[in-house]
């Protein structure tokens, strides 16, 4: 579905990106984690061509990422960032009809839609009514998902959804996610830097650090075959309730 092809990336004198060469399969749901800095969000950015290489290409369906093309790709894209990252002066409603509006869909339509996807991302239907800042974090983050889905694409990606939610709603939204990703089965994308989040939500783990790619496989395989001693410490970098008691 993605594939990036010796891509380097710098912000000055910030390497963010190293040669990357990096795959993404098609119905899979990949998670990319690594330590703060490490290239996720390059990554995901240019997947969607908030970002472009500084040399390599990134291609999508088989197709290079061009300036030209960049509407039409990404109508076939849903992006979800922290929080929503919704419009504060529109209602949580209207942020998620924005790009529908603009494609000219009909009120009934863009209506019939909007409550189909409150249901499916278990928000409440008056809650499309109100404004981001009379919306709970989980709520805004819902609204973000429904705005994400709204064209129906084949492709999600996000980018640290769940990373502004206290710990129950995040452990709550993670499984309906989970349920949500299995039931629509579309290629998803995120960024996370919970390891345990990336092996509940994804099949397919992608570590970076210093802007290269580590190590591609399943979180059993990064556990029990390990490319370098690195990703060992990287997956067991969290601590343990239990190792404290
Ligand atoms: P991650 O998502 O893994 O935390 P990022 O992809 O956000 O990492 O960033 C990779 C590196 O590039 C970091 O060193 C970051 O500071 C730098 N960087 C990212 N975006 C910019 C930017 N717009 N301007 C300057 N430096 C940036």
């Amino acid at each position: 579905m993605f594939t990036l092809a010796g891509v380097d990336k710098r912000y000055g004198p910030t390497v963010a990106l190293d040669g990357v060469d990096l795959h993404i399969a098609a119905g899979h749901r990949t998670a990319l984690i690594g330590p703060s800095g490490a290239g996720k969000s390059t990554v995901l950015r240019m997947l969607i061509g908030l970002e472009w290489p500084d040399r390599g290409e990134v291609r999508f369906d088989g197709e290079r990422l061009r300036r030209e093309a960049l509407l039409e790709q990404r109508r076939r894209i849903g992006y979800v960032i922290q929080e929503g990252g919704l419009f504060p002066h529109l209602s949580a409603g209207d942020n998620a009809a924005l790009l529908a509006r603009t494609l000219g869909w009909s009120r009934e339509r863009i209506q019939a839609r909007l409550q189909e996807l409150a249901a499916l991302c278990q928000l409440p239907v008056d809650a499309l009514r109100r404004f981001p800042s009379e919306l709970s974090g989980g709520q805004r983050q819902r609204v973000g998902l429904v705005r994400a889905l709204m064209l129906d694409p084949p492709v999600l990606l996000l980018d640290e959804p769940l990373g502004a939610l206290d710990p129950v709603i995040r452990h709550e939204l993670q499984a309906q996610m989970r349920t949500l990703f299995e039931r629509l089965g579309k290629t998803v994308v995120m960024v996370t830097h919970d390891v345990a989040e990336a092996a509940y939500l994804a099949d397919t783990l992608v570590l970076l650090r210093e802007g290269r790619v580590v190590q591609q496989g399943t979180a059993r395989r990064l556990n029990d075959s390990p490319a370098e001693p690195f990703v060992h410490e990287f997956l067991h970098a969290q601590r343990n309730l239990e190792d404290c008691l």
